[in-house]
């Protein structure tokens, strides 16, 4: 099945009671059986619910696993996966995360004595060089945020064959439509479906998806003892937004193209960072291994400081200031302040999240509204 057929068929059939096409809300929390152990395969709503069941067999299909195990939010799917580790394990992540990733490695799993390095793992030599007998997972998230660096998922997990390393993809930036990371050998492939996968901006959501059946069994596990299950209204929203995933993707990334080269020859503009462009590091990596760009563009300004980018941040009228991406509206953000505000200033100088740096999360509005917007935003600076 194609990619265009799945998002709308696979895993999904007409309800069984009713014939109802789209998936019904089962709003339960219970399920009645024939006799003590006699039930249909369903017992207590926090183990399993029918809406969330069909939308788990869509998400192992985008994702080409065997199993995907739906959680509360991101930071919840991540917090199982990060659960499978013990403490004296290490892990090494990239070095531009999200900031909520970085803050629950190093606020709250770093408490329970597992140990988190940061690097910039584009050059595998500088992974390879952090492994240690101790090393049990590499975390990377491709595109990363905000910088829009790109990691080469075969490359790491080439890297770390056979040396019993877990390799986890954050795939949020890119979105199933775009990339399948256990297609190039990952263990996990981790998404926030708030953003392209929901794409409507209106639910928060998880999923861990695996090919791994063992993984796979543990995740459930930790699913069920843990409990950060999402609600079924909100495995519903998912499942229709998933339904336009790859138009709103495909859209998302010309625009954004279109974006990335009007704020290229900008003479406000010092820097755009986008992996569309041939002069981006990451160029031919991405060629490679996603299928179109993505919808993100960071920029940041010739007047570099945070009184100019707050100008351009307040200034946009389709592109809105908020936290968050991947919905069919157009976001714009200051990552310094907003999304990665838990990260210490030094560590994000390093990477050159500077205070003026601007984030876009580009929609799928009509692109000449979105280029007029931010032309007139750039004049206030
Ligand atoms: C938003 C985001 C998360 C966290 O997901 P929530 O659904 O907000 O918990 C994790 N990783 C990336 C890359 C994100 O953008």
């Amino acid at each position: 099945m194609k990619f265009g057929t799945k998002v709308i068929h696979a895993g999904i059939e007409p309800d069984p009671s009713t014939g109802a096409i789209m998936t019904p809300i089962y709003q339960t929390s219970t399920y009645v059986q024939a006799a003590p152990g006699d039930h249909k395969g369903y017992e207590y709503a926090r183990t399993q619910n029918p809406t969330r069941t069909v939308l788990e067999k869509n998400l192992a299909a985008l994702e080409n696993g065997i199993d995907a195990i739906c959680f509360a939010s991101g930071l919840a799917a991540m917090d199982s996966v990060l659960k499978l580790l013990n403490p004296g394990d290490e892990v090494i992540a990239t070095d531009d995360l999200y900031g909520g990733s970085y803050r629950i490695m190093t606020k709250v799993f770093g408490k329970y004595g597992i140990k988190f390095q940061f690097a910039g793992i584009s050059d595998v030599s500088v992974m390879d060089a952090l492994i240690t007998p101790n090393t049990k997972m590499i975390w990377v998230e491709t595109p990363t945020n905000p910088m829009l660096n790109i990691i080469d998922i075969e490359a790491v997990c080439d890297h770390v064959k056979g040396k019993g390393i877990l390799v986890c993809v954050d795939n949020t930036f890119a979105s199933p439509y775009l990339q399948n990371p256990l297609d190039l050998g990952a263990d996990i492939v981790v998404h926030s479906a708030t953003k392209y996968l929901g794409g409507h901006s209106d639910v928060i959501h998880g999923v861990v998806v695996t090919k791994n059946a063992e993984i796979a069994a543990q995740i459930r596990f930790l699913q069920n003892a843990v409990g950060a299950v999402p609600g079924p209204q909100d495995c519903f929203l998912i499942l229709r937004g998933i339904k336009t995933l790859h138009i709103r993707v495909e859209r998302a990334c010309q625009n954004a193209e279109k974006i990335a080269l009007f704020l290229q020859s900008h003479s406000k503009v010092s820097k755009v960072y986008y992996p569309g462009f041939s002069s981006h590091p990451g160029h031919e990596v991405a060629k490679k291994q996603m299928k179109m760009f993505g919808g993100m563009v960071s920029f940041d300004l010739v007047a570099n400081n945070e009184e100019s980018a707050r100008k351009v941040l307040s200034g946009t009228h389709y592109f809105s200031l908020a936290e968050s991406l991947g919905g069919v509206e157009s976001l714009i953000g200051h990552p310094a302040s907003m999304t990665h505000g838990s990260i210490p200033k030094e560590e994000r100088l390093k990477v050159g999240l500077t205070d003026s740096l601007i984030r876009l999360s580009v929609g799928i509005e009509d692109v000449d509204d979105l280029i007029q917007d931010l032309e007139q935003a750039l004049a206030l600076v």
